[in-house]
């Protein structure tokens, strides 16, 4: 059995869980991203979260890769009639999950332990924590003004150009503890493909995040959310570039560059090998494109067959 902690956001990163999920040599942790996490209609919804619950446990639409599969929208068609915003959809059984959440927090449970009751309950096996049982919620400046994260990413459809971003809480947040012994006890770290500017980073920075990543000695592996300086999904790309950022493979290396010991990159984009070499990070590449549950456990084997690889040289 191999100790993998997977730190990861929505939609990329459950796809990446799913894979090592599924791969029976694996004790799969996973540190999920709470910073896009908002109320709406009284009710704290966690995306992030969420989308990782929903596919681990295969409640998840699977061609929209997030929300839940056989859904339906009469809880918000009320809400639209009695005059509120329904922009965020937020479907009839994802409500049961928000109303369950939120009266638990309202009884001041951690919201550390409401998530793993939640997994639990759904049956799920691999265990999911959170960075911070503390509020941290991504700012976004746009040309429109401050906004919140999900009012960029969901009602603004990530139109505007981001031009400054601020995690709200951040600074006087901490690790939980499961966080921090997750990373202590991990064999292998692995940053999923997910947006590190609003996924990774809020997790990251968490205090006394980074120190622990960097007090292991264990190899640190990311996948690179963009192929060939494209996103699969999302605004990443774009939003790398407006923040002053390389769109690319490299961009990616040398936005963690702190962080990770090795990246994994696809195919299309070898050509970068010796750039992400000569700023000490060593790429590796493979079909980093998953399109389904084969194409998942197949970047998970290869993640690993890479740290068996390491094991063994060391
Ligand atoms: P969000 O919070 O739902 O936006 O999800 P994440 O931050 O976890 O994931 C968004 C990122 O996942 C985007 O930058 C996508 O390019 C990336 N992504 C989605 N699917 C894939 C995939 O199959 N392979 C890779 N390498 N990246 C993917």
């Amino acid at each position: 059995m191999t100790n993998v902690t997977l730190i990861a956001g929505g939609v990329g990163g459950a796809k990446m869980a799913e894979g090592f999920d599924m791969c029976k040599e694996v004790e799969l942790t996973i540190i999920g991203n709470i910073a896009d996490d908002d109320e709406f209609h009284g009710l704290w919804v966690s995306p992030d979260i969420d989308t990782i619950i929903y596919t681990l446990c295969g409640k998840i639409n699977r061609s929209q890769g997030w929300g839940v599969n056989d859904e339906g929208h009469r809880a918000l068609d009320v809400l639209k009639e009695l005059g509120n915003e329904t922009w965020m959809f937020l479907g009839d059984r994802d409500f049961g999950l928000h109303i369950y959440r939120t009266k638990r927090l309202k009884n001041g449970d951690r919201p550390s332990d409401i998530t793993h009751d939640i997994s639990q309950k759904f049956g799920i096996t691999s265990k999911i924590n959170l960075p911070t049982d503390d509020k941290v919620q991504t700012r976004v400046r746009t040309t429109e003004g401050w906004q919140t994260f999900q009012e960029y990413f969901v009602r603004d459809k990530c139109v505007p150009d981001v031009l400054e971003l601020h995690y709200e809480g951040l600074s006087q947040s901490s690790i939980t503890p499961e966080a921090e012994s997750s990373i202590v006890n991990a064999e292998l770290i692995v940053l999923a493909p997910s947006n590190p500017l609003v996924s990774i980073s809020p997790i990251i920075e968490i205090p006394g995040f980074k120190k622990a990543l960097q007090n292991t000695n264990v190899p640190i592996i990311a996948v690179s959310p963009l192929i060939n300086g494209k996103v699969i999904k999302g605004p990443a790309d774009k939003m790398l570039a407006s923040l002053g950022h390389r769109p690319d493979v490299l961009g990616i290396a040398q936005y963690y560059k702190d962080v990770i010991s090795h990246l994994v990159i696809d195919e299309q984009d070898s050509r970068f090998f010796e750039d992400i070499n000569s700023i000490g990070i060593s790429p590796y590449s493979t079909d980093i494109l998953m399109r389904d549950a084969m194409d998942k456990k197949r970047l998970a084997l290869k993640i690993l067959e890479i740290f068996c690889t390491l094991e063994a040289k060391a």
